[in-house]
């Protein structure tokens, strides 16, 4: 016995949850329905992680702009703001290119027996420019808008460098690095539970939903699976992180593996934040930079969110046969961009936000039903694994303009993994 635990302790994170996620699909399939009754174990592994994020996102933030100062702040937010927007236009893009090209929606029944009760309305520039601002950082912090606790952190971070007293910044800075590393701490007991957890939702998912419920939609997940590996490779992989962040491709892959499997577990990008930035410092990005860069990403840059309203958008469009011309995908790009920057990153934010664009462009609303269904299975989870692996590409591209150096070599990185594994 004391052998077996002595080998699975020496077996990377990655492959133990790996195996959590392949043992819940066979269970899943195996049990069926009854499988519902491990959808708890998912639960509580998403709140273990989940109870971190907002201590750790105000001590990083704060810890960020307090240390690093205004003009690296500045430099930082200015360049990652420009990826972010820019990365969330290709996705688009690149949603829309293969939703005409899986010709998505055509032969789709409209299902209108379900009716929204609560219209959401499109979100325009100064919904969210006011949102972002918080009227009590409590009920921020108790809704757990992130959104806001990062505006409230850059401000008491910034607050802390204009300090007469330095003595007094020096403190609050020990203090908040302090519950930052203790956050750390909590979430390293937490990882131990990671790779059941991971099981309990599989096998939930699989159990409960099966594939059988896609088929029908077969032409729509095309769409947002290639659209995925093409964001994922080719946008943030090859032309983020390599060409413009000089991270050799492999390497880039390998430290993102993690996140994007615990993203597609657990179809929250919130809830993945925490294995993130243990990615970005595997990825040999520096603390100054992740610290800021990957709290910030995780808030507003949501490319998956983006490229699934373009898919999705096309794809209500032509189950309606409705034409949409150049002027309206103008507008749906503009409002997915605005929407995936307000979008928060818990399961089927997309589907909200999706409501919203219908709206904006006149479209029955209550279509979404039609995609509701199925996309904790494979939508949802595709989408979060893009929202965080745009984060560390974007994280590369930032090191190297700002920090003006290129991530470690791998070799290097590879330490930190063997470093983190002996703590554990
Ligand atoms: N689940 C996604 C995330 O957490 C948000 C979405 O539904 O698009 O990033």
């Amino acid at each position: 016995m004391g052998g077996i635990w002595k080998t699975y302790k020496k077996i990377s994170v990655f492959y133990k949850v790996l195996g959590g996620f392949v043992m819940g699909i066979v269970l899943g399939i195996v049990i069926g329905p009854p499988a519902a009754n491990l959808q708890f174990l998912g639960l509580i592994m998403v709140r273990l992680v989940s109870m971190v994020v907002l201590p750790l996102v105000m001590s990083m933030i704060v810890v960020a702009v307090g240390d690093v100062g205004g003009k690296s702040v500045g430099k930082m937010g200015a360049l990652s703001t420009i990826m972010f927007t820019l990365s969330s236009i290709i996705a688009i893009g690149i949603g829309f290119g293969f939703a005409f090209i899986f010709n998505v929606g055509y032969g789709i029944e409209p299902d209108v027996a379900w009716e929204i009760t609560q219209a959401a309305a499109a979100p325009t520039v100064m919904d969210t420019i006011i949102n972002v601002v918080p009227n009590n950082i409590f009920a921020a912090l108790t809704s757990a808008d992130l959104m806001q606790v990062l505006a409230f952190s850059i401000f008491v971070g910034a607050a802390i460098t204009m300090m007469p007293n330095k003595k007094h910044s020096a403190m609050l800075i020990d203090v908040f690095s302090a519950v930052g590393d203790v956050m750390q701490k909590v979430l390293s007991f937490v990882m131990g539970f990671m790779p059941i957890g991971v099981m309990g939702i599989m096998a939930w998912l699989i159990g409960t939903q099966g594939l059988g419920a896609i088929l029908e939609f077969a032409p729509f997940i095309g769409a947002i699976l290639a659209t995925t590996v093409v964001l994922h490779l080719g946008v943030h992989t090859f032309l983020f992180a390599f060409l413009l962040g000089r991270v050799p491709m492999g390497h880039f892959l390998k430290s993102g593996k993690e996140p994007a499997l615990f993203a597609w577990a657990t179809n929250s990008s919130y809830a993945t934040l925490p294995v993130a930035m243990t990615a970005a410092q595997k990825m040999g990005i520096s603390d100054k930079i992740r610290n800021f860069i990957i709290p910030y990403g995780i808030v507003v840059n949501m490319d998956g969110t983006a490229a699934y309203l373009g898919v999705a958008t096309i794809f209500i469009a032509n189950v309606y046969g409705i034409q949409l011309d150049m002027t309206q995908l103008i507008m749906i790009v503009a409002t997915a961009t605005l929407g995936s920057f307000g979008a928060a990153g818990v399961p089927g934010a997309a589907v909200v936000m999706l409501s919203a664009v219908l709206a904006m462009l006149d479209l029955p609303q209550e279509a979404v039903v039609l995609l509701l269904g199925f996309d904790r299975l494979i939508p949802g989870p595709a989408r979060t694994v893009n929202n965080i692996n745009g984060d560390l590409a974007v994280a590369s591209i930032v090191q190297r303009f700002v920090e003006k150096t290129t991530v470690k070599k791998p070799e290097d990185a590879a330490l930190v993994e063997v470093e983190e594994e002996t703590v554990r």
